[in-house]
């Protein structure tokens, strides 16, 4: 591969891709890692977050060749475009990377540069990871029973950007057609209409519900509850849910049971081998997590739902300062924060790096770098315990130091040479 305006580095290695499918690859000690610092405070957290995952490797006796692309501001800054060929075939090429926020300005005549970076690359699940860290302020009475990992579909759904404006041609196209072909008369309002297309596949269902039904085995978790609106929107919703336990029931034999055998077989008795399916409506799922947390483990949904559930999660332990996030694909993971670009903080070198740096611990898990992310997990936790904050924890936290990003970062780095 060859690129027009980011250099590779020559004293890095790629991952080695065995077999893509299977998410089957080989790590090197040094591998090159495309990282994307992001808009607005992406140019806070970016460099922070890369200062302590290279610690982090190097305490491991590993090291990263960090390859720096653009997207956003600092694209257009250099190639006049927002998400230049180099930046996607750059994290195609290595496989693995990291990126910061990027803005999307409303009404600015595209989309948003994340889903667009997110369905080019195919990376059809959003991994979000809620649990608490010691000494982390929480608006809930007991946020350590927060455990879950959501897995969110990345390219269906309401996002599939399948929609027409009001006021065009193709709107009252479409609302004919659905209206007079389809049999939906009087079932939109008169006057000016916005038109969207909800599409939920039986292929992008049952790849998504399978990640999620892999990583609950691989991580020895006791269930995937699958989250949907079927009641009300029994073709999308309720056929993601029926798809959802045709994979558990065909593709898993004894290692997965549904929740109906559960109960109907065994009085509802778990057997310590086998993950339980079940599912939830939306709207129920969005009080539990509050009122049975610990009930829940790792969740499927729709992109949508999977939006609002992981930020809702996210609050429970702590905020958007601290939520990890990583796209995945075949053999294939791009980590992110859940949080935007907070414009207004930009280079103030103010906010939390956490959320960055905690997404490079599931990039770390994804590698097999077990240790490191170990390394990293209790390096920001030891520092937060201690009360070493921004000011976002700060001001929850009675009698804390409050630290700017860089001399958070340069905390936990001390506590990951100490540690390791
Ligand atoms: P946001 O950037 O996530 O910020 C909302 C608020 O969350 C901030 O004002 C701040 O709250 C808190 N916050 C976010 N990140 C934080 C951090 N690292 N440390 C401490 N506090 C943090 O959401 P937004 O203002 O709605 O979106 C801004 C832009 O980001 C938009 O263009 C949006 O499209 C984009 N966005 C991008 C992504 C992505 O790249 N994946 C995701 C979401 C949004 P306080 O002011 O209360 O302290």
């Amino acid at each position: 591969m060859t690129y027009d305006k980011v250099t590779v580095p020559d004293d890095g290695e790629p991952v080695e891709v065995v077999n893509e499918e299977e998410d089957e690859f080989v790590v090197p000690d040094k591998p090159i890692i495309p990282i994307l610092h992001g808009d607005g405070i992406g140019t806070d957290v970016g460099p922070a977050a890369q200062k302590v995952l290279g610690a982090a490797a190097e305490a491991t006796g590993r090291d990263i060749a960090w390859m720096r692309v653009y997207a956003g501001e600092s694209a257009r800054e250099r190639y006049g475009e927002n998400l230049p060929d180099d930046t996607v075939n750059a994290i195609r090429e290595f496989r693995i990377a990291i990126k910061g926020p990027l803005t999307t300005p409303v009404g600015a005549g595209f989309r948003s540069l994340n889903v667009a970076l997110r369905k080019k690359l195919d990376t059809y699940a959003n991994v979000r990871p809620t649990y608490h860290l010691d000494g982390v302020p929480s608006p809930v009475s007991n946020p350590e029973q927060m455990d879950m990992v959501t897995f969110r579909e990345n390219t269906e759904d309401v996002y599939a950007g399948i929609e027409w404006e009001e006021g065009t041609d193709e709107v009252e196209q479409v609302k004919e057609f659905v209206e007079n072909e389809m049999g939906f008369d009087s079932t939109i309002h008169d006057g000016p209409v916005g038109i969207g297309v909800k599409p939920i596949t039986e292929f992008g269902t049952k790849r998504l519900v399978r990640q999620a039904i892999d990583y609950a085995l691989e991580h020895d978790r006791d269930s995937v509850t699958l989250v949907h609106k079927g009641n009300i929107m029994k073709f999308t919703e309720g056929q993601f849910r029926d798809w959802g336990y045709e994979v558990a029931e065909e593709e898993y034999g004894d290692e997965v049971i549904t929740e109906d055998t559960l109960w109907e077989e065994r009085d509802g008795e778990q057997p310590d081998d086998a993950v339980v399916v079940n599912d939830r409506i939306a709207d129920n799922m969005l009080q539990q997590i509050l009122t049975r947390t610990d009930n829940y483990d790792v969740i499927a949904t729709m992109n949508l739902n999977g939006d609002y559930l992981s930020d809702a999660c996210g609050a429970q332990i702590g905020g958007l300062g601290i939520a990890p996030g990583a796209n995945f694909g075949n053999s294939l993971c791009l980590a992110e924060p859940v949080h935007g670009s907070a414009p207004k903080y930009a280079g103030q070198d103010k906010v939390n790096p956490t959320a960055l740096i905690l997404s490079g611990v599931l990039m770390f898990e994804y590698m097999g770098w077990d240790d490191a992310a170990t390394l990293v997990r209790d390096a920001v936790e030891k520092t937060i315990s201690t009360k070493q904050v921004t000011y976002d924890l700060h001001r929850q936290i009675e009698g804390g130091e409050k630290l700017a990003t860089s001399e958070y970062a340069d905390a936990i780095v001390e506590n990951i040479e100490s540690l390791a």
